[in-house]
């Protein structure tokens, strides 16, 4: 069997046939699509650009191939553009629950200036608990 750098028994979703080389999680969502170059080379640009950057992609943690990829909407950059955020299988669920569990204070927030500023704030509480999280793990 001619692996490639597809797993084995991982076909492509799209037509089912092919080994897929191109596998992506969509952040946070938990959903994958895993798909073979022919049925990539047919989605639109925006989606075939998507995974081409995951392909070259590292997670932004830990430097490792990355799982989850998507739009990081707490981090925009000056000019307002999100960039995609890059994590790995490992870094993924860690990275999540955290955002998730400091979110879930957010409700009680309702300006929307102030969220925004917590948002920020939370952005950078994450930087720093995923350090240290890659740090504990590694070692
Ligand atoms: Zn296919
Ligand atoms: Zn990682």
């Amino acid at each position: 069997m001619n692996s490639d750098s597809a797993l084995p028994g991982n076909f492509c979703s799209q037509c089912g046939k092919s080994p897929a080389g191109n596998h992506v999680c969509f952040g946070g969502t938990g959903e994958s699509v895993v798909m073979c170059d022919d049925c990539l080379a047919r989605q639109s640009s925006s989606i075939a650009d998507f995974f081409k950057e995951a392909k070259n992609a590292e997670c932004d943690f830990c430097g490792g191939s990355p799982c989850t990829g998507g739009p990081e909407f707490l981090t925009p950059s000056a000019e307002g553009n999100v960039a995609n955020r890059w994590l790995c299988g490992s870094c993924a669920p860690d990275y999540h629950t955290f955002l998730q569990t400091k979110m879930a204070d957010l409700v009680e927030v309702s300006d929307y200036e102030k969220q925004l500023e917590e948002m920020k704030r939370i952005a950078g509480e994450a930087e720093v608990h995923m350090k240290q999280f890659v740090r504990r793990r590694d070692n």
